[in-house]
């Protein structure tokens, strides 16, 4: 009767000993992004024509971050740190940041091309894949004893390829024609392989195994790229 008493006791001593350090740890932490000093900063300058943004923050260290989705370059500096090092920070890499900056640009421009195709084109480009999934398909449906109802070519955003186990239809993402022809020939039998096992498991890498032996390396690459 006296041991869970006394436990009792020592579990409340505990807790509001934890209770008082976190209410020190919220109270210091608050003083800190009171004192005006510690506020973040931001400011931005240009080198050869390159803006650069950056922000001065609590932190240790500088970094350096050229966005992939717009290129643009940002300095995250700690408040110590004096807008002339900064600078020169940025101006010794200025060729490195131009390189990585028109890099992202260009990608930006490629991904608005591809929003940018007429409906007619987008309708051309799907017909011309279409043709090329089927003749895959009736390459592969006897080796692997299958049979597929029918084939649709589509925009995705995050899948190469989808098959409606139930209805045996498969959806070719429109983006397979730029890859190498391996990618779409790789999306199909894998696409094929669902009528014969729906989930990713041991018995379904097994028959990929079997059928498309390079299936790793060509899985791998496909994962490296995102869908556009
Ligand atoms: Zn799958």
């Amino acid at each position: 009767m006296m041991l869970p008493g006394f436990l009792h006791l020592w579990d409340s001593i505990i807790k509001r000993w934890i209770s008082f350090f976190e209410n020190r740890i919220i109270l210091k932490f608050r003083k800190l992004s009171e004192r005006p000093d510690m506020r973040e900063k931001t400011y931005s300058f240009t080198i050869e024509e390159i803006p650069i943004i950056v922000t001065k923050k609590r932190m240790k260290n500088m970094y350096l971050r050229i966005s992939k989705e717009d290129g643009s370059v940002r300095i995250s500096a700690p408040h110590q740190m004096s807008d002339e090092r900064i600078y020169r920070f940025a101006k010794e890499r200025i060729d490195w940041i131009r390189v990585y900056r028109e890099k992202y640009l260009r990608a930006k421009e490629g991904r608005r091309e591809v929003r940018q195709l007429s409906e007619a084109e987008l309708k051309q480009q799907k017909l011309l894949l279409k043709r090329e999934v089927e003749k895959l398909i009736a390459k592969w449906e006897p080796v692997m004893g299958v049979k597929a109802s029918g084939v649709t070519i589509r925009q995705m955003k995050t899948r190469w390829g989808s098959c409606n186990v139930r209805t045996h239809h498969i959806n070719i993402n429109l983006a397979l024609a730029k890859k190498p022809p391996e990618c779409l020939e790789y999306v199909v039998v894998h696409e094929l392989t669902h009528i014969l096992e729906p989930s990713h498991n041991a018995v379904f890498w097994g028959y990929m195994t079997q059928f498309y032996p390079n299936w790793k390396r060509v899985r791998k690459y496909l994962n490296d790229e995102v869908p556009e």
